[in-house]
């Protein structure tokens, strides 16, 4: 409740919200301040003042077109709560209901609340917990758990990417319905809460407390916080801590990243020792937390008194504050904590402090990945203009595109890691569709294929269908058109699009009347060279079967010609085999490549399920032949794990050649590890280990569990694929060779490894065994905990470079400074010691990849147990996500503002 409204601001609120009343009845009107306010369940078109803020209300009706409006039970009515509770809107039918928000600044910090009383409102016993999942657009927010009878609210500080936001309700299966009384969305300024600095992490509220005030029921917010977040006071504070408070107003520092509100600082408590404690969610120690402690010095203190205090974390010191309190001016103390599932704090005073410590306020936040993007801007607002127009009744609520889980049924989308989905494909067959084709189709121009066959879709068929750049199939048989245009029949002349229609409807040029006549005759045509066709058909497949058996007699011969040759390869292959037009509809016309390699470029492509794949071409003027190039794939055909990159087909066709793999959206360990654009955040110790173990399981299995068994003989970082979960994946078998362990123990073939990774030994020997994979792999081991290449300037080599440091004992000169020095010490020295074992001139020194596995696992056990006991300090406001803790202060720029008065 506010404190401290003047007449002049209670007049002038009223004035502005009186000026915004009419355009608020016209649908949603963010106000002056930006602020939106929607009150769930209340009647379509209705607008009021909440009395308390003085902030315009809208209904929801404009936001949503699912779910029940109620009034909560007449035993929940409290004149005291905000209006928006009274009542509410449930979802007792579909998995995912999504209310969207339109209008918004792209690119804005937005603090977004959405806000439950169940209040009984069906009448019917009381469930007692209330259990469902909250969406902020395709990334889950929180879990919702309230009770029947209290008012919850869950607050989060995102990045809005798009000029919209979605926020869905998921239910759980067997649990109650959701329902939601209300949403409000404020923009917040960019320097505020900077922890929040991208739209990939947001900040979900945990806990926000204002200490000091008596009266418990004391709530404040807009528009005594500008920024509208709601303060309550602390129930029932440990009686050894002392309220204390003023009347003169705390002002905020520049450079402020909280902006506490002066009625907030405004009182505080103080005790020897303020101690409080919090829970990680489901005791997940893998969360991150980040903490704030807001200051300020309420009383004058003479020259004698001093306030310094130290702050602990799990009995660990954290922070020690040595200056005085800046007098009236609000500081901050925050930082990230992680690898605990309690977290205790304990402020008490220094030794030389003449005052116990003070707190005035206090904030907790639970980072959340938020980086899944919504589908394109546009293809959502034309999926649901068609959903609107003709009034589809199917799962089509939320995002068309994501969580994939939820993907709309009859659509299919594309994914990539620069830019939001697309929608490829709308099959949209029997669904009942009546009128004409609307034009909004024209603007989903990603469009590969577009099934609109068995409806009731009437009139000329459009023209703009034939401008969709990428379209590729188009069915429309089973409608009543009236006319085709001619540019929609050339381009299905030319080859470029895929169309199917009756032929009746083909000779019909757009805006001419339907001739029957033409149409029997035509059916006739049609009919008789599609016999033709058949005919034609089964005579080349007799014949080509002959020729292949025969091919394969004069190979058993061994005097196949070299043409006869080409084709041995693909027909090894038991993968699904692509045609060079499926390649070039799955890419999109190879539109997107994400990256190139000795054979040629490698593109994205979906599957026509959604799946998206790397498609590898061999480029014409790529040295390997056909055979040599597919050969690569034959390994994959033999060998299954999930730490090696999975073939999911081939291509064969006249001179192309391509090899088609699940795509690895994270890209390859050697940009992960080198990365150095802004957003990239570095890869953590433990991340680190789990990639290594992965790809050294890969390895062990390729050697020891294949029969015969395979050496990779190019492991690489740029080898080591990783998805988007961080699995990492063993890629490129191009250079692979089988041997047979009974008769040779090394394959003495030409070799082409990489520069840095390959054995020495194969320079005295020209031999190659799995010796030389554990060597390659000791320097992939090297470059992932120095973060270095495997030549570095001056063409020192990596492994001369870390033995001399490390026999020295100096790990830290080696350690990747990108990690912040967060590790524990003992994990990193036995993945160095390893690497240092794995690269021995000799081979026979070398551990088998076995043993490295067994290694690897034992440094993950080191690093997890350290994690959640030893929190580390250290003094650092980064907002490192990886790190165990680190604090910083604000209002620094407090000196460089009013210098030592403010003092
Ligand atoms: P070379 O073939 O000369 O050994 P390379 O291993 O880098 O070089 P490719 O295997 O053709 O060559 O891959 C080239 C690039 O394409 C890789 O660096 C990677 O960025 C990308 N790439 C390859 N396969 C995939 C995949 N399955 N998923 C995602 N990206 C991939």
């Amino acid at each position: 409740m506010p404190s401290h409204i003047s007449m002049r601001t209670a007049l002038l609120l009223s004035l502005i919200t009186i000026c915004f009343a009419h355009v608020v009845a016209r649908g949603q009107a963010p106000n002056t301040l930006g602020f939106i306010n929607i009150d769930c369940g209340s009647p379509p078109n209705s607008t009021y003042v909440d009395a308390n803020t003085n902030l315009v209300y809208v209904s929801d009706a404009e936001f949503i077109d699912t779910g029940v409006s109620h009034n909560i039970s007449t035993d929940y009515e409290d004149e005291m709560r905000p209006r928006l509770y009274h009542d509410l809107r449930s979802f007792p039918t579909g998995v995912r209901n999504c209310y969207t928000v339109r209008s918004l600044r792209p690119n804005t910090k937005y603090l977004v609340r959405a806000m439950f009383l169940h209040g009984n409102y069906s009448g019917l016993a009381i469930d007692d917990l209330n259990v469902f999942d909250l969406h902020l657009g395709v990334n889950l927010w929180q879990t919702v758990n309230v009770s029947s009878g209290e008012t919850f609210w869950a607050e989060i500080i995102t990045i809005v990417p798009d000029d919209y936001v979605q926020v869905c309700l998921v239910g759980r299966l067997g649990f109650h319905t959701p329902f939601i009384s209300g949403l409000e969305l404020r923009p917040l300024a960019d320097e505020l809460y900077t922890m929040v600095a991208n739209a990939s992490m947001s900040m979900a509220l945990h806990r926000r407390q204002n200490l000091g005030p008596d009266d418990q029921s004391l709530i404040i917010r807009y528009p005594d916080d500008p920024h509208d977040r709601i303060w309550r006071v602390l129930p029932n504070p440990p009686f050894s801590w002392r309220p204390t408070s003023t009347t003169a107003t705390v002002r905020k520092v520049v450079g402020d990243l909280f902006e506490v509100p002066s009625a907030v600082m405004q009182t505080a408590v103080t005790g020897l020792r303020l101690e409080f404690d919090f829970d990680a969610d489901d005791l997940n120690k893998e969360l991150v937390y980040y903490v704030m402690l807001h200051i300020s010095e309420l009383r004058a203190l003479n020259r004698s008194e001093t306030r310094f205090f130290e702050i602990y974390l799990n009995n660990d010191l954290q922070f020690t504050y040595l200056s005085t309190l800046p007098y009236l001016y609000a500081d901050g103390i925050y930082g990230p904590v992680t690898g605990s599932t309690q977290y205790a704090y304990r402020i008490k005073s220094t030794v030389n402090s003449t005052l116990p410590p003070t707190l005035n306020a206090l904030e907790i936040y639970r980072m959340v990945p938020t980086a899944q993007r919504g589908t394109d801007g546009r293809d959502l607002s034309a999926i649901m203009a068609i959903k609107a127009k003709y009034q589809i009744n199917k799962n089509w609520m939320g995002d068309p595109c994501g969580p994939k889980i939820y993907l709309w049924d009859g659509v299919s989308c594309n994914y990539t890691k620069s830019s939001p989905p697309r929608i490829i494909s709308l099959n949209l067959s029997s669904a009942r569709l009546t009128g004409e084709i609307t034009s909004v189709f024209g603007n989903l121009t990603a469009l590969v294929k577009l099934d609109l066959s068995i409806n009731n879709l009437t009139g000329n068929i459009p023209e703009f269908l034939a401008l969709l750049p990428s379209l590729a199939v188009l069915d429309l048989t089973g409608n009543k058109f009236d006319g085709v245009p001619e540019s929609l029949l050339d381009r299905s002349k030319h080859g470029s699009l895929t169309l199917r229609l009756e032929a009746d409807i083909r000779s019909i040029k757009k805006g001419s009347k339907r001739d029957w006549s033409t149409a029997v005759v035509v059916s006739v045509v049609v009919v008789v060279v599609l016999v033709l066709v058949v005919v034609v058909i089964v005579a080349v497949s007799l014949c080509r079967t002959r020729t292949e058996n025969d091919a394969s007699v004069r190979r058993l011969n061994g005097n196949n010609s070299k043409e006869e040759n080409e084709d041995d390869v693909s027909l090894q292959f038991d993968t699904r085999k692509f045609s060079y037009n499926e390649l070039k509809t799955i890419t999109n016309s190879f539109d997107q490549s994400i990256g190139k390699g000795g054979f040629g470029v490698v593109y994205l492509g979906y599957l026509e399920d959604g799946t998206p794949v790397a498609v590898k071409m061999r480029s014409e003027s790529a040295l390997q032949s056909a055979n040599e190039f597919l050969g690569e794939a034959l390994h994959l055909i033999r060998v299954h794990h999930r730490n090696l990159v999975n073939l999911v087909g081939h291509c064969k066709d006249r001179q192309h050649s391509a090899l088609i793999y699940e795509y690895m959206s994270e890209g390859t360990l050697q940009e992960k590890l080198r990365e150095k654009s802004p957003d990239s955040v570095p890869l953590s110790w433990r991340q680190r280990l789990k990639i290594l173990l992965d790809s050294a399981q890969g390895l062990e299995y390729l050697h020891k569990a294949c029969t015969p068994p395979l050496i990779h003989r190019d492991v690489k970082t740029a080898n080591i694929l990783l998805n988007g979960n961080l699995e990492a994946k063993i890629a490129d078998f191009g250079l692979s060779k089988a041997f047979d362990n009974d008769l040779q123990s090394h394959v003495s073939t030409r070799v082409v490894g990489t520069p840095g990774y390959l054995d020495p030994e194969y320079y005295t020997s020209f031999q190659l065994s799995e010796k030389s994979d554990v060597y390659s792999f000791g320097i992939v081991l090297l470059e992932v905990v120095t973060g270095q290449p495997p030549i570095l300037p001056g063409s020192v080599h990596i492994a001369q470079w870390a033995r001399q440091r490390l026999a020295k004992g100096d790990i830290e000169s080696v350690v990747d400074g990108n990690m912040l020095g967060r590790y524990n010490l003992n994990s990193v020295w036995k993945v160095a010691d390893l690497a240092l074992r794995c690269t021995e001139q000799a081979s026979s020194q070398r551990p088998a990849m076995a043993d490295v596995v067994a290694q690897l696992k034992e440094s993950l056990e080191l690093e997890q147990a350290s994690d959640s006991e030893q929190l580390q300090r250290s003094y650092t406001g980064s907002g490192d996500l990886h790190g165990k803790i680190g604090y910083a202060a604000t209002g620094r720029a407090l000196s460089s503002v009013d210098g030592p008065a403010a003092r």
